[in-house]
């Protein structure tokens, strides 16, 4: 289960505020931005992995297939985080990390995101792994491993396979049981 409770305030399926309401961690927020500090590497991929959970458990409330992600800079600031979003914005493209993309490079004015992670519920779909490529995203930390139509792993192995000038650093099946375990129990309600 998502081990941080996030308090959303939200217009449709679009996060406007994102709040962590019991962390370990320091965070601030005054820009609007919020920056990590005092945290270990695996304790903080840890923790961006409960966010992103938190943005797929937000999806599947609104009846959208629950994928969350969460985008970080290397120097600690929060960029962007969005849940899947395909059917109530009626948009074939609006997975995740698109939407997580879309979000951080509006915020800081540029369409490339180097120095950045992006953590993510699901491993990306091949749309958006050449999406993550194209923004110069630096490292995937993924969940569950999607071994129907993986983009960067299980089929596909975009930012990896030498094919394109751009290589990812990957590190998956963080939090694997329950990331999958909160799409396994959206499609079995959905049955
Ligand atoms: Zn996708």
């Amino acid at each position: 289960m998502v081990q941080i409770v996030l308090l959303w305030l939200y217009h449709g399926c679009r996060p406007l505020l994102i709040m962590p309401s019991s962390s370990p961690f320091f965070w601030k927020s005054g820009s609007g931005t919020a920056t990590m500090a005092i945290m270990t590497s695996s304790g903080k991929d840890e923790y961006l992995m409960d966010i992103a959970l938190a943005y797929a458990a937000q999806a599947a409330a609104l009846g959208e297939v629950p994928v969350g992600a969460v985008l970080v800079h290397k120097d600690g600031s929060l960029l962007a985080g969005a849940g899947n979003c395909c059917i109530q914005a009626n948009d074939p493209t609006g997975h995740a990390e698109i939407r997580t993309l879309r979000l951080a490079a509006e915020k800081i004015g540029n369409y490339r995101l180097p120095g950045t992670t992006l953590y993510v519920t699901l491993e990306p779909c091949p749309m958006c792994a050449t999406a993550l490529l194209l923004a110069r995203v630096e490292r995937i930390v993924f969940g569950a491993t999607d071994t129907k139509s993986g983009g960067i792993q299980s089929v596909y192995r975009i930012g990896s396979d030498g094919c394109l000038n751009h290589r990812f650093l990957i590190t998956g099946g963080m939090r694997a049981e329950e990331c999958g375990s909160i799409l396994k129990e959206f499609f079995r309600r959905r049955r």
